[in-house]
């Protein structure tokens, strides 16, 4: 089955609170015919077009294909929260590689978030990009743990992130099952879908040449070949993530596409959003499977959580995710939902990216398990970097252990369903 159709009607969007209210962004014309670039970018997310700025911004001639629109994918209906560092902490990087590497890695993913701050700044782009995220522990149990970390990040990083005692967790945050956790100042949450379309305004505005409805079908050696034409390249970037399909088969046997699921509520109000969460923070929970969740300009909940590893999204969306909302936050039960959506995202077996020169000039970013906003925006910025010819950063991602999930492309899926449940289990243990 190919997930760029199999939940969704052709370059349509879906019903997000998202779609609803970011401004539009005009129709870019399909590809028809045969046409040279320097460089073919696939993939209209914010890997795809935070590449195709920085080239078009070195001067490099650039085409970006997209199956849909710009932003329909997982850039485009995401949870907002933009996180600091790599996925997992460089305690653990250090464990599966060495300090230097989880060192150079945590610090690119710190930069990656202030990174966002200074595009948004720089283009101006108006995604209601407001600062902090508070990480918080569904067990008293993990406290210790949290407070060490941070701990371990201002000493070795100087870095700016302070743990929260229960008591402080919950003077920010009118929340259910919550103990202690730890505020990021440096990390913060915006509007996916507004982000990316003003990534897409800035690259065309760079010289960028963007083709929506555009699927590629192959890749034969640097050439991309289309329904209808083909880009004759110098080098091609892979920015597919979760919707990758069979196009680059060395990198699909190390990402999984999971779903997973977003609802926003009606607008609460002032006094009662405030009274759910505090200082505009963005804030995920401890669970193996996320619960992550921030209100709206326009003060509206929106709750993220519940994964599915089957390919077609749950029936009754609203349904599904309202359960995991009202665990949480069971003073919502009279509130209505209005939107829920589900989107498509990739895992890695270490939870770690995999980025790098797969082919000779066949580049990928991809597999930022959850943690994309940031860094599939900085892998835009290190691609280019390394196509004009610095590879430093990239070397370093590329290095980050990666394996592939047993059994290749084919059975990783059924594995993972088994491994799911059972955290699924020990989540609510
Ligand atoms: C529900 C959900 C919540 C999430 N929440 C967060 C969060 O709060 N914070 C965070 O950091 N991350 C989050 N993520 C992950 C984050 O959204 C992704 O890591 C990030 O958007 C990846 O960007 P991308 O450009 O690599 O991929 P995508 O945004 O998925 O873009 C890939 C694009 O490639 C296109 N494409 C694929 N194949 C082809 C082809 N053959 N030809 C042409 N085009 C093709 C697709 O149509 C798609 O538009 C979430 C993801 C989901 C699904």
């Amino acid at each position: 089955m190919n997930l760029l159709y199999a939940n969704e009607t052709p370059g349509a969007l879906p019903p997000s609170w998202y779609a609803h209210s970011a401004a539009p962004f005009p129709p870019q014309p399909p590809l028809e015919g045969e046409v040279r670039a320097d460089v073919c970018v696939i993939g209209g997310g914010y890997t795809g077009l935070s590449t195709a700025l920085h080239l078009a911004e070195r001067g490099v001639r650039v085409i970006l294909l997209e199956a849909h629109r710009v932003g329909w994918g997982a850039s485009g209906r995401n949870g907002g929260q933009i996180g600091v560092g790599q996925r997992v902490d460089p305690e653990t990087i250090a464990r599966l590689a060495d300090e230097g590497l989880a060192r150079d890695a945590f610090v690119l993913g710190r930069d990656a978030a202030l990174y966002v701050r200074e595009l948004v700044e720089r283009h101006a782009i108006d995604c209601a990009l407001k600062p902090g995220v508070m990480y918080v522990n569904h067990r008293a149990r993990f406290d210790a743990a949290t407070r060490a970390h941070a701990e371990h990040l201002a000493k070795a990083y100087d870095h700016d992130a302070v743990y929260l005692s229960p008591k402080e967790v919950s003077d920010r945050l009118g929340a259910v099952e919550v103990s202690g956790g730890m505020l990021e100042p440096s990390g913060g949450h915006l509007h996916p879908l507004a982000y990316a379309r003003g990534l897409a305004r800035a690259a065309l505005a760079a010289g960028a040449t963007l083709h929506e409805m555009t699927e590629a079908t192959a890749i034969e050696g640097t050439t991309v070949q289309t329904a209808r034409g083909r880009v004759l390249a110098d080098r091609v970037v892979v920015a597919c993530n979760g919707y990758l399909g069979k196009l680059l088969p060395e990198v699909a046997a190390k990402v999984m596409p999971i779903n997973n699921f977003v609802l926003a509520t009606e607008p609460l109000g002032e006094r009662r959003a405030a009274a759910l969460i505090r200082d505009d923070l963005a804030v995920a929970d401890s669970r193996f499977v996320v619960n992550y969740y921030r209100l709206s300009e326009d003060r509206r909940m929106l709750f993220g959580g519940g994964e599915s590893y089957g390919w077609i999204f749950p029936r009754d969306l609203k349904g599904f995710v309202r359960k995991r909302m009202l665990a949480v936050f069971p003073q919502l039960a009279d509130v209505k939902v209005t939107h829920a959506w589900g989107g498509t995202l990739a895992i890695t077996p270490t939870r770690l990216p995999v980025w790098g020169e797969l082919r000779p000039g066949v580049f990928n970013a991809s597999g930022y398990s959850g943690s994309g906003v940031a860094l599939a925006t900085m892998a835009g910025a290190v691609l280019a970097e390394a196509i004009g010819g610095d590879r430093r950063r990239l070397e370093t991602m590329a290095r980050l252990p990666v394996p592939a999930f047993p059994g290749g492309a084919r059975l990783r899926q059924p594995i993972l369903v088994a491994a799911m449940l059972l955290a699924r289990m020990r989540d609510a243990l």
